[in-house]
């Protein structure tokens, strides 16, 4: 919902104050819609379902996958196409994988995203209707900023988006943005009073490895977003997530373990190794064990680390796989 435009409506209206607020409190406890406002006076309800569209997103397709994940092609009122992806747990959790931007401006190499052209920023009211989708079919506890695009480019909305999350019965501390290490996003959410959690996607230790795989890092170097990610922790004092995709042969070998283990410290950092989920790239993902024997050389150099259980994969809902086939072509 654009809540810009129910504010100016309702004001239009000659509406009292709150009237925003109570329409707002009704969606984001998943109402389908205004006939549900059943503490709005009928002729309000009417006005506004003329006026201010319930949700700034019209639903294309959702597909569910084997292990229940879903997954939402979305379409903006300009005609942009984004996806946003469910996934559900079985101790009750249910965690919304939010996309910021449409497209990616960055070029990671092993993205499907990162091989869209970015079109634009995502608003608040379009971050919060992907939510919002979700929330009219079943509760959500947990958001995570790791659809498309880089959150941190667009910090204003996402940061506007979250305030908001609590409404919808997600807690600061239960959202989470994930970044390639754009500095003064992490930065700015440093200086924010939400408690929201930051992740990291740092996938090699080494800068020129990690360079080749994300050129952002020409422009912010591991190094200094590792001191970034540190002032945060020690303001924030939580720890960062950090997110290691494995590349067969590329940044999965013992050595890569070590150099990673020794930039890391264990008291600020928890890694997740991600199983690489194939898009047509030149890459393939670790085996296994491989992925184990990483995991192993981490630990015992006191880094805890766990392995991502691959979600959605049979419906290209899983990381990096949410770039628009039927848009892009
Ligand atoms: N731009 C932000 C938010 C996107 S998060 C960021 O990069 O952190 C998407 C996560 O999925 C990132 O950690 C990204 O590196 C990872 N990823 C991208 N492509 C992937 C793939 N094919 N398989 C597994 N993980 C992938």
């Amino acid at each position: 919902m654009d809540l810009a435009l129910l504010d100016t409506t309702l004001a239009d209206l000659g509406q009292p104050k709150f009237r925003a607020r109570q329409v707002w409190s009704w969606a984001a406890r998943g109402a389908a819609g205004y006939d549900e406002m059943t503490d709005l006076p009928a002729a309000l309800r009417g006005e506004l379902a003329e006026r201010v569209p319930f949700s700034t997103l019209t639903v294309e397709r959702e597909t569910r996958s084997k292990d229940g994940t879903l997954k939402v092609l979305l379409s903006t009122h300009d005609n942009r196409k984004i996806e946003t992806v469910l996934m559900r747990y079985k101790d009750g959790r249910g965690s919304v994988c939010l996309s910021s931007q449409v497209g990616c401006a960055l070029t990671c190499t092993f993205c499907a995203t990162g091989r869209m052209k970015f079109a634009r920023n995502l608003t608040a009211g379009e971050i919060l209707d992907q939510a919002l989708y979700f929330r009219r079919q079943t509760d959500i506890t947990n958001v995570i900023f790791m659809g498309m695009g880089e959150p941190m480019m667009n910090l204003d909305h996402v940061l506007a988006a979250s305030r908001l999350l609590p409404d919808l019965g997600v807690t600061h501390r239960r959202t989470a943005i994930s970044t390639v290490g754009w500095i003064p996003g992490i930065d700015r959410l440093t200086q924010t009073d939400m408690p929201i959690r930051l992740a990291l996607s740092l996938h090699a230790a080494d800068e020129d490895l990690r360079s080749a795989i994300m050129p952002v890092n020409d422009r912010y170097p591991l190094a200094d977003v590792l001191a970034a990610c540190e002032r945060f922790y020690s303001v924030k004092k939580r720890q960062v997530f950090v997110e290691y995709v494995m590349l067969d042969g590329i940044n999965d070998q013992p050595h890569h373990a070590e150099e990673l283990a020794a930039v890391l410290d264990p008291v600020i950092y928890k890694v997740n190794l991600i199983p690489y989920n194939p898009t047509d790239s030149i890459y393939d993902g670790s085996a296994r064990d491989t992925i184990a024997a990483f995991r192993d050389v981490l630990e015992a150099r006191g880094v805890r680390a766990t392995i991502r259980l691959t979600r959605g994969q049979d419906i290209d809902a899983a990381c990096g796989q949410l770039a628009v086939k039927a848009a892009a072509a």
